[in-house]
């Protein structure tokens, strides 16, 4: 079991094995999300998500793929959500799991619209 916590600590969501998808995403609805240079997010199967800890708002969310939004009403992380272009998953915010504890991220969606000052591992698989 690995855990992804908001940055006070009050919202935490349990989730078991790997996930499906591990990437980064350069589209405009990742970089406002995150207010950063991409999105980094791990998509899990509603199957492998545990037990959630604390008080998680959601919020509907009408950006290009309409999403729903779950964040901590005390810090503001948000921390997971659904979307309708990844029915049954579970999109998690890959920078709210402890250190080392998910993987290197294997690919790079929306890569167009990557900040040209940003490099990337060759190796990854690039989705335009
Ligand atoms: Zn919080
Ligand atoms: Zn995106």
């Amino acid at each position: 079991m690995i855990r992804a916590r908001c940055s006070c600590g009050q919202l935490s969501l349990e989730l078991h094995g790997e996930p499906r998808v591990n990437a980064l995403c350069h589209c405009s609805d990742c970089k406002r999300r995150t207010g950063s240079a991409f999105g980094w997010s791990a998509y899990f199967p509603e199957r492998q998500v545990g037990a959630q800890s604390g008080t998680a708002v959601k919020r509907s969310v009408p950006v290009s793929e309409p999403q729903f939004r779950y964040f901590c009403p005390d810090c503001g992380t948000t921390l997971w959500w659904t979307a309708a272009m990844a029915p049954g998953m579970v999109g998690v915010a890959g920078g709210a799991f402890d250190p080392g504890v998910l993987g290197e991220p294997a690919a790079s969606h929306s890569d167009g619209q990557k900040c040209a000052w940003l490099g990337l591992p060759q190796s990854w698989t690039r989705y335009p």
